[in-house]
């Protein structure tokens, strides 16, 4: 054994620092219910979005990044990850969310950095639009484009599944993103990264999800076309498939409320994603580190197998 203390294991105390992943985060949750679209701070318990456990490294210093749906959920992950990365982010959100949109505006201000707030309601396509050129304005350009924002209801039956709700899930959920992609294009420098959510119901959709597990597939897909196209000018779209994840979206008609005891424990590590857990694929694909990621879906699923 050499006895150059240099040579040594850096950390002789023995502590490694690992977390036995299904161990973190072990939640009890009650049923319970929100209105649509649901408030994180209304969340019993509150989710983890990384406000007092993200820590960024300088991975976007300088970065200009719209994140729809920033005001909750993994959207505010993905927002205070940013900030604490160096980008500047504008937010979209619905104007009922104003209260949980502050929360975000806070958090991103301390890091240090500039939080637009851009509220709207994109399934309207002059909103969606206007909603990416006033994030143009208000960041001055644009690098990093998170499209995020989604509505979920569940609907046991097909027979109650109404057209309004058919459409509004289309429009909110597949023609937004592509509505706001089409008009960031035109401000988007090669370098630039176009990240679409999707999920784990792209590819084992529940019985009463029929129309969200559908936009969901349908935006994988549509990453992955435009990946083609906008691969030679040098832009990146790549895809997000997050498993099931302890946010707002889940107590507001996304589950039966019965079921929200016990989601995400059928999953191999066992119990829901926490929002932070997220944050990382987002800054992942943002940065440069993934230089030669296009055309990809980065799964966050717990452990639940996807292609
Ligand atoms: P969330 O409710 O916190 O975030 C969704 C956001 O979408 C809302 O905050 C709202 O601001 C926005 N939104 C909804 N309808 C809108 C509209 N008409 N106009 C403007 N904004 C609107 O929930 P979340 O779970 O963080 O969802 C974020 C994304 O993650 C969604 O795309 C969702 O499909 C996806 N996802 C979530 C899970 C999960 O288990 N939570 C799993 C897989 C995928
Ligand atoms: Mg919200």
């Amino acid at each position: 054994m050499t006895t150059d203390p240099t040579l040594q294991p850096s950390d002789q105390s023995g502590d490694t620092g690992l977390v036995d992943p299904t161990a973190k985060y072990q939640i009890e949750v009650p049923i319970q219910q929100q209105p649509v679209p649901g408030l994180a701070s209304e969340l019993d318990p509150p989710a983890d979005h990384g406000e007092d456990t993200y820590v960024g490294h300088g991975r976007l210093t300088g970065r200009r990044a719209l994140i729809t749906g920033g005001d909750s959920g993994i959207g505010r992950a993905v927002a205070i990850a940013y900030a604490r990365e160096g980008a500047d982010v504008a937010i979209g959100y619905l104007p009922s969310e104003q209260s949980d949109a502050d929360d975000v505006a806070e958090l991103v201000r301390a890091a240090g950095r500039t939080c637009v707030l851009l509220p709207g309601d994109v399934g309207d396509e002059a909103v969606a639009r206007g909603i990416v050129r006033d994030a143009v304005a208000g960041l001055g350009g644009l690098d990093v484009l998170v499209l995020n924002a989604a509505r979920q209801t569940f609907v046991e039956h097909l027979e109650d599944l109404t057209s309004e709700q058919w459409a509004e899930t289309m429009n909110v959920n597949i023609s937004a993103p592509f509505w706001m992609m089409q008009e960031a294009l035109g401000h988007l420098q090669p370098g630039s990264s176009v990240i679409f959510t999707s999920s784990v119901q792209a590819y084992t959709p529940s019985p009463g999800l029929v129309d969200y597990a559908t936009s969901r597939a349908a935006v994988n897909t549509m990453s992955k076309s435009l990946a083609q196209q906008l691969a030679p000018r040098g832009i990146r779209v790549n895809a997000v498939a997050p498993g099931p994840f302890w946010t707002a979206l889940q107590v507001s008609g996304g589950q039966k409320p019965e079921k929200l005891p016990t989601f995400g424990h059928k999953n191999p590590l066992g119990r829901p994603g926490q929002p932070v857990e997220m944050a990382g694929a987002y800054v992942y694909l943002a940065s440069d580190e993934s230089s030669y990621t296009t055309g990809n879906t980065l799964s966050v699923t717990g452990g639940a197998p996807t292609p």
